[in-house]
Protein backbone atom coordinates (compact mmCIF):
# COMPACT_ATOMS: atom_id res chain seq x y z
CA UNK A 1 0.00 0.00 0.00
CA UNK A 2 1.27 3.31 -1.08
CA UNK A 3 1.70 5.81 2.42
CA UNK A 4 -1.93 6.96 3.17
CA UNK A 5 -0.75 10.10 2.79
CA UNK A 6 0.05 9.72 -0.67
CA UNK A 7 -3.45 8.47 -1.14
CA UNK A 8 -5.98 11.54 0.44
CA UNK A 9 -6.75 14.10 -1.61
CA UNK A 10 -4.14 17.19 -0.75
CA UNK A 11 -7.33 19.13 0.31
CA UNK A 12 -8.48 16.67 2.56
CA UNK A 13 -5.33 16.18 4.21
CA UNK A 14 -5.11 19.97 4.99
CA UNK A 15 -8.89 20.26 6.01
CA UNK A 16 -9.65 22.19 9.32
CA UNK A 17 -12.52 20.14 9.99
CA UNK A 18 -16.00 21.31 11.61
CA UNK A 19 -15.87 21.29 15.37
CA UNK A 20 -19.29 20.97 17.10
CA UNK A 21 -20.21 22.08 20.10
CA UNK A 22 -20.45 18.51 20.89
CA UNK A 23 -17.23 18.02 19.78
CA UNK A 24 -15.67 21.00 22.24
CA UNK A 25 -17.27 19.44 25.22
CA UNK A 26 -18.47 15.68 25.47
CA UNK A 27 -18.40 14.98 28.96
CA UNK A 28 -21.39 14.36 31.36
CA UNK A 29 -20.86 15.77 33.98
CA UNK A 30 -22.31 19.37 33.13
CA UNK A 31 -25.90 19.52 33.95
CA UNK A 32 -26.66 23.44 31.94
CA UNK A 33 -25.96 23.44 28.17
CA UNK A 34 -26.01 26.77 26.99
CA UNK A 35 -23.67 26.00 24.28
CA UNK A 36 -25.37 25.25 21.26
CA UNK A 37 -27.71 27.46 20.52
CA UNK A 38 -30.55 24.49 21.51
CA UNK A 39 -34.27 24.81 22.85
CA UNK A 40 -34.34 24.10 26.20
CA UNK A 41 -37.63 22.76 26.28
CA UNK A 42 -38.95 19.35 24.37
CA UNK A 43 -36.39 17.14 25.90
CA UNK A 44 -34.91 14.87 24.64
CA UNK A 45 -35.19 15.65 21.72
CA UNK A 46 -34.35 19.12 21.77
CA UNK A 47 -29.90 17.98 22.03
CA UNK A 48 -27.96 17.38 19.52
CA UNK A 49 -26.76 13.70 19.61
CA UNK A 50 -23.34 12.50 20.06
CA UNK A 51 -21.18 13.14 17.14
CA UNK A 52 -19.26 10.03 17.17
CA UNK A 53 -21.60 7.91 18.54
CA UNK A 54 -19.58 6.42 20.93
CA UNK A 55 -22.20 4.29 23.40
CA UNK A 56 -23.80 2.73 20.12
CA UNK A 57 -20.02 1.65 18.73
CA UNK A 58 -19.07 0.58 22.25
CA UNK A 59 -22.15 -2.18 21.77
CA UNK A 60 -21.20 -2.83 17.67
CA UNK A 61 -17.42 -3.49 19.08
CA UNK A 62 -18.40 -6.29 21.12
CA UNK A 63 -21.40 -7.85 18.60
CA UNK A 64 -18.72 -7.44 15.74
CA UNK A 65 -15.34 -7.89 17.32
CA UNK A 66 -13.92 -4.99 15.82
CA UNK A 67 -12.55 -2.06 18.06
CA UNK A 68 -14.81 0.92 18.59
CA UNK A 69 -12.06 3.00 17.31
CA UNK A 70 -12.04 0.73 14.03
CA UNK A 71 -15.83 1.79 13.25
CA UNK A 72 -17.37 4.41 11.04
CA UNK A 73 -21.18 4.98 11.51
CA UNK A 74 -23.17 6.26 8.60
CA UNK A 75 -26.57 7.21 7.22
CA UNK A 76 -26.95 4.07 5.87
CA UNK A 77 -23.51 2.28 3.81
CA UNK A 78 -24.42 4.58 1.35
CA UNK A 79 -22.72 7.04 3.34
CA UNK A 80 -19.82 4.67 3.73
CA UNK A 81 -19.89 4.11 0.06
CA UNK A 82 -19.99 8.01 -0.74
CA UNK A 83 -17.07 9.14 1.73
CA UNK A 84 -14.17 7.32 0.19
CA UNK A 85 -14.54 9.18 -2.98
CA UNK A 86 -14.71 12.06 -1.21
CA UNK A 87 -11.71 11.44 1.04
CA UNK A 88 -9.14 9.85 -2.15
CA UNK A 89 -10.24 10.70 -5.52
CA UNK A 90 -9.57 14.23 -6.92
CA UNK A 91 -12.68 14.56 -9.40
CA UNK A 92 -11.97 14.48 -13.11
CA UNK A 93 -8.37 12.55 -12.33
CA UNK A 94 -8.75 9.75 -10.19
CA UNK A 95 -10.31 6.29 -11.39
CA UNK A 96 -11.70 3.30 -9.45
CA UNK A 97 -12.13 -0.05 -10.39
CA UNK A 98 -15.15 -2.33 -9.55
CA UNK A 99 -16.64 -5.98 -10.62
CA UNK A 100 -19.59 -5.89 -12.86
CA UNK A 101 -22.35 -6.99 -12.31
CA UNK A 102 -22.42 -5.31 -8.80
CA UNK A 103 -24.32 -2.72 -6.70
CA UNK A 104 -25.39 0.62 -8.26
CA UNK A 105 -24.27 2.91 -5.92
CA UNK A 106 -20.67 2.77 -6.25
CA UNK A 107 -21.14 3.70 -10.09
CA UNK A 108 -23.68 6.03 -8.65
CA UNK A 109 -21.25 8.06 -6.34
CA UNK A 110 -18.41 7.81 -8.70
CA UNK A 111 -20.81 9.92 -11.20
CA UNK A 112 -21.50 12.43 -8.77
CA UNK A 113 -18.23 13.11 -7.67
CA UNK A 114 -17.00 13.13 -11.00
CA UNK A 115 -14.86 9.76 -10.54
CA UNK A 116 -13.91 7.63 -13.45
CA UNK A 117 -16.03 4.23 -13.06
CA UNK A 118 -13.32 1.08 -14.76
CA UNK A 119 -16.04 -1.74 -14.37
CA UNK A 120 -14.63 -5.51 -15.17
CA UNK A 121 -17.08 -8.04 -15.84
CA UNK A 122 -17.57 -10.98 -13.46
CA UNK A 123 -17.00 -14.75 -15.70
CA UNK A 124 -19.55 -16.83 -16.14
CA UNK A 125 -19.74 -18.53 -12.90
CA UNK A 126 -19.77 -14.32 -11.09
CA UNK A 127 -16.35 -14.82 -9.94
CA UNK A 128 -14.00 -12.60 -10.61
CA UNK A 129 -9.89 -13.00 -11.50
CA UNK A 130 -7.49 -10.34 -9.45
CA UNK A 131 -5.57 -10.42 -12.09
CA UNK A 132 -8.14 -9.08 -14.28
CA UNK A 133 -8.79 -5.93 -11.80
CA UNK A 134 -5.24 -5.31 -11.11
CA UNK A 135 -4.80 -4.70 -14.63
CA UNK A 136 -7.75 -1.89 -15.05
CA UNK A 137 -5.51 0.17 -12.62
CA UNK A 138 -3.07 2.93 -13.23
CA UNK A 139 -1.46 5.28 -11.33
CA UNK A 140 -4.39 7.18 -10.20
CA UNK A 141 -6.55 4.07 -9.43
CA UNK A 142 -7.42 5.12 -5.51
CA UNK A 143 -10.36 2.23 -4.73
CA UNK A 144 -11.44 -1.18 -5.67
CA UNK A 145 -15.09 -2.12 -5.24
CA UNK A 146 -15.55 -5.70 -4.40
CA UNK A 147 -18.80 -6.98 -2.97
CA UNK A 148 -19.50 -10.05 -1.14
CA UNK A 149 -22.15 -11.92 -0.93
CA UNK A 150 -22.44 -9.65 -4.23
CA UNK A 151 -25.82 -8.34 -5.21
CA UNK A 152 -27.56 -8.78 -7.86
CA UNK A 153 -25.23 -12.11 -8.57
CA UNK A 154 -26.22 -13.78 -4.57
CA UNK A 155 -22.41 -15.58 -4.58
CA UNK A 156 -19.60 -14.91 -2.20
CA UNK A 157 -16.33 -14.09 -4.14
CA UNK A 158 -13.86 -15.85 -4.06
CA UNK A 159 -11.93 -15.13 -0.96
CA UNK A 160 -8.15 -16.24 -2.11
CA UNK A 161 -8.67 -13.75 -5.30
CA UNK A 162 -10.38 -11.31 -2.91
CA UNK A 163 -7.23 -11.41 -0.57
CA UNK A 164 -4.84 -11.41 -3.83
CA UNK A 165 -6.33 -7.61 -4.49
CA UNK A 166 -5.87 -6.49 -1.13
CA UNK A 167 -2.18 -7.84 -0.98
CA UNK A 168 -1.36 -6.57 -4.43
CA UNK A 169 -3.16 -3.09 -5.14
CA UNK A 170 -1.29 0.02 -3.89
CA UNK A 171 -4.61 1.70 -2.78
CA UNK A 172 -7.65 0.94 -1.03
CA UNK A 173 -10.08 -2.20 -1.18
CA UNK A 174 -13.50 -2.05 0.14
CA UNK A 175 -15.46 -5.60 0.32
CA UNK A 176 -18.84 -4.19 0.64
CA UNK A 177 -20.43 -7.57 3.13
CA UNK A 178 -24.11 -5.93 3.36
CA UNK A 179 -25.15 -9.70 3.02
CA UNK A 180 -22.70 -11.54 4.80
CA UNK A 181 -24.54 -12.38 7.94
CA UNK A 182 -25.94 -14.90 5.52
CA UNK A 183 -23.16 -16.47 4.40
CA UNK A 184 -20.71 -18.97 5.80
CA UNK A 185 -17.55 -17.37 4.90
CA UNK A 186 -15.77 -15.76 6.91
CA UNK A 187 -16.06 -11.48 7.44
CA UNK A 188 -12.71 -10.42 6.51
CA UNK A 189 -13.33 -7.52 9.17
CA UNK A 190 -11.13 -10.33 11.44
CA UNK A 191 -8.59 -9.24 8.97
CA UNK A 192 -8.64 -5.68 8.85
CA UNK A 193 -5.10 -5.57 11.44
CA UNK A 194 -3.17 -7.32 8.89
CA UNK A 195 -4.56 -5.29 5.89
CA UNK A 196 -4.17 -1.39 6.51
CA UNK A 197 -5.49 -0.56 2.99
CA UNK A 198 -9.12 -2.57 3.54
CA UNK A 199 -12.06 -1.05 4.26
CA UNK A 200 -14.95 -3.80 5.28
CA UNK A 201 -18.71 -2.20 4.96
CA UNK A 202 -21.87 -3.68 6.74
CA UNK A 203 -25.46 -2.75 7.46
CA UNK A 204 -28.16 -2.55 9.62
CA UNK A 205 -30.65 -2.90 6.55
CA UNK A 206 -30.48 -6.75 6.06
CA UNK A 207 -29.95 -9.62 8.66
CA UNK A 208 -30.51 -6.97 11.41
CA UNK A 209 -34.09 -6.05 9.93
CA UNK A 210 -33.66 -2.59 10.39
CA UNK A 211 -33.67 -0.52 6.74
CA UNK A 212 -35.69 1.67 8.01
CA UNK A 213 -33.28 3.45 10.88
CA UNK A 214 -30.68 4.09 7.77
CA UNK A 215 -27.46 2.52 9.76
CA UNK A 216 -24.24 1.83 7.89
CA UNK A 217 -21.27 0.93 9.17
CA UNK A 218 -17.43 0.40 7.93
CA UNK A 219 -14.49 -0.61 9.72
CA UNK A 220 -11.09 0.16 8.70
CA UNK A 221 -7.55 1.08 10.15
CA UNK A 222 -8.20 4.09 12.73
CA UNK A 223 -6.23 6.15 10.48
CA UNK A 224 -9.18 5.68 7.78
CA UNK A 225 -12.32 6.27 9.94
CA UNK A 226 -10.55 9.64 11.61
CA UNK A 227 -10.14 10.39 7.65
CA UNK A 228 -14.06 9.48 7.75
CA UNK A 229 -15.09 11.55 10.95
CA UNK A 230 -12.81 14.49 9.38
CA UNK A 231 -14.91 14.44 6.10
CA UNK A 232 -18.82 13.34 7.78
CA UNK A 233 -21.87 15.60 7.97
CA UNK A 234 -21.09 17.04 12.32
CA UNK A 235 -24.53 14.91 13.28
CA UNK A 236 -24.70 12.20 10.81
CA UNK A 237 -26.52 9.45 12.74
CA UNK A 238 -29.59 11.24 14.45
CA UNK A 239 -30.55 10.28 17.96
CA UNK A 240 -33.43 8.12 17.03
CA UNK A 241 -31.34 6.15 14.61
CA UNK A 242 -28.46 5.42 17.79
CA UNK A 243 -31.35 4.54 20.34
CA UNK A 244 -33.31 1.95 17.63
CA UNK A 245 -29.98 0.62 16.95
CA UNK A 246 -29.06 -0.49 20.67
CA UNK A 247 -31.80 -2.26 20.71
CA UNK A 248 -32.07 -4.15 18.00
CA UNK A 249 -28.19 -5.46 18.98
CA UNK A 250 -30.16 -6.49 22.49
CA UNK A 251 -32.22 -8.80 20.66
CA UNK A 252 -29.53 -10.43 18.86
CA UNK A 253 -31.42 -13.98 19.39
CA UNK A 254 -33.97 -12.70 17.30
CA UNK A 255 -31.68 -11.51 14.53
CA UNK A 256 -30.27 -15.01 14.60
CA UNK A 257 -33.47 -16.99 14.18
CA UNK A 258 -34.53 -14.27 11.49
CA UNK A 259 -31.73 -15.49 9.53
CA UNK A 260 -31.79 -19.15 10.23
CA UNK A 261 -35.76 -18.87 9.23
CA UNK A 262 -34.78 -17.02 6.01
CA UNK A 263 -32.24 -19.50 5.37
CA UNK A 264 -34.62 -22.13 5.41
CA UNK A 265 -36.78 -20.70 3.28
CA UNK A 266 -34.34 -19.62 0.87
CA UNK A 267 -33.53 -23.57 -0.23
CA UNK A 268 -37.32 -24.14 -0.31
CA UNK A 269 -38.12 -21.54 -2.71
CA UNK A 270 -35.23 -22.12 -4.84
CA UNK A 271 -36.44 -25.70 -5.02
CA UNK A 272 -39.65 -24.63 -6.17
CA UNK A 273 -38.47 -22.13 -8.64
CA UNK A 274 -36.23 -25.14 -9.80
CA UNK A 275 -39.49 -26.74 -10.72
CA UNK A 276 -41.19 -24.12 -13.18
CA UNK A 277 -41.31 -24.79 -16.63
CA UNK A 278 -40.66 -20.95 -16.66
CA UNK A 279 -37.71 -20.39 -14.91
CA UNK A 280 -34.31 -21.90 -16.43
CA UNK A 281 -31.58 -21.35 -14.30
CA UNK A 282 -31.23 -20.54 -10.49
CA UNK A 283 -28.12 -19.03 -9.34
CA UNK A 284 -26.65 -20.15 -6.32
CA UNK A 285 -27.12 -17.57 -3.24
CA UNK A 286 -25.02 -17.00 0.37
CA UNK A 287 -27.45 -13.95 0.65
CA UNK A 288 -31.11 -13.23 1.18
CA UNK A 289 -32.49 -13.09 -2.39
CA UNK A 290 -31.29 -15.17 -5.36
CA UNK A 291 -30.95 -14.68 -9.22
CA UNK A 292 -33.00 -16.54 -11.16
CA UNK A 293 -33.09 -16.65 -15.53
CA UNK A 294 -36.49 -17.02 -16.63
CA UNK A 295 -38.05 -17.40 -20.10
CA UNK A 296 -39.28 -13.74 -20.39
CA UNK A 297 -38.33 -11.92 -17.16
CA UNK A 298 -40.52 -8.90 -18.01
CA UNK A 299 -43.75 -10.12 -18.97
CA UNK A 300 -43.38 -12.58 -15.59
CA UNK A 301 -42.21 -9.43 -13.80
CA UNK A 302 -45.41 -7.54 -15.08
CA UNK A 303 -47.66 -9.90 -14.66
CA UNK A 304 -46.32 -10.08 -10.74
CA UNK A 305 -46.74 -6.69 -10.80
CA UNK A 306 -50.48 -7.50 -11.80
CA UNK A 307 -50.94 -9.47 -8.61
CA UNK A 308 -49.16 -6.99 -6.36
CA UNK A 309 -46.16 -9.34 -5.93
CA UNK A 310 -42.83 -6.95 -6.48
CA UNK A 311 -39.13 -8.71 -7.25
CA UNK A 312 -36.46 -6.90 -9.02
CA UNK A 313 -36.16 -7.59 -12.53
CA UNK A 314 -32.44 -7.58 -13.70
CA UNK A 315 -32.92 -8.15 -17.10
CA UNK A 316 -31.24 -4.85 -18.71
CA UNK A 317 -27.89 -5.68 -16.13
CA UNK A 318 -25.03 -7.07 -17.95
CA UNK A 319 -24.92 -11.22 -17.69
CA UNK A 320 -28.06 -10.75 -15.87
CA UNK A 321 -30.26 -11.38 -19.37
CA UNK A 322 -33.71 -12.63 -18.70
CA UNK A 323 -33.13 -12.66 -14.88
CA UNK A 324 -35.18 -11.89 -11.73
CA UNK A 325 -33.60 -11.19 -8.50
CA UNK A 326 -35.99 -12.21 -5.79
CA UNK A 327 -36.13 -11.18 -2.00
CA UNK A 328 -36.53 -14.31 0.40
CA UNK A 329 -39.83 -13.24 2.03
CA UNK A 330 -42.31 -15.01 5.23
CA UNK A 331 -43.13 -18.79 4.47
CA UNK A 332 -46.86 -16.86 3.60
CA UNK A 333 -45.55 -14.10 1.04
CA UNK A 334 -42.96 -16.83 -0.48
CA UNK A 335 -46.16 -19.14 -1.45
CA UNK A 336 -47.77 -16.28 -2.83
CA UNK A 337 -44.91 -15.76 -5.08
CA UNK A 338 -44.91 -19.31 -6.18
CA UNK A 339 -48.51 -19.75 -6.52
CA UNK A 340 -48.67 -17.01 -8.66
CA UNK A 341 -46.06 -17.85 -10.88
CA UNK A 342 -47.85 -21.55 -11.12
CA UNK A 343 -50.94 -19.87 -12.87
CA UNK A 344 -48.58 -18.28 -15.06
CA UNK A 345 -49.57 -18.82 -18.90
N1 LIG B 1 -24.46 -2.57 -0.16
C1 LIG B 1 -25.15 -3.46 -0.88
C2 LIG B 1 -24.41 -4.56 -1.55
C3 LIG B 1 -26.54 -3.35 -1.01
O1 LIG B 1 -27.21 -4.24 -1.75
C4 LIG B 1 -27.21 -2.27 -0.37
C5 LIG B 1 -28.70 -2.05 -0.45
N2 LIG B 1 -29.41 -2.72 -1.36
C6 LIG B 1 -26.45 -1.38 0.36
C7 LIG B 1 -25.08 -1.55 0.45
C8 LIG B 1 -27.06 -0.17 1.01
O2 LIG B 1 -27.41 -0.43 2.28
P1 LIG B 1 -27.88 0.69 3.28
O3 LIG B 1 -29.32 0.45 3.48
O4 LIG B 1 -27.06 0.44 4.50
O5 LIG B 1 -27.59 2.04 2.68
Amino acid sequence: MKPLEQLVRPNILSLAPYSSARNEYSGKKAHVFLDANENPYNSPLNRYPDPLQLELKELISEVKGVKAENIFLGNGSDEAIDLPYRCFCRPGKDNVVAIEPTYGMYKVCADINDVEYRPVLLDENFQFHADELLAACDDNTKLIWLCSPNNPTGNNLNIEEILKVINKFEGIVIVDEAYSDFSRQKSLRSELAKYPNLIVLNTMSKAWGSAAIRLGMAFASKEIIELFNKVKYPYNVNLLTQEAAMKILDNREDVSKWVSMLLQERAQLMEAFKQLPICEKVYPSDANFFLAKMTDAQAIYDYLVDQGIIVRNRTRIKLCNNCLRVTIGTRSENSELIGALRQYK
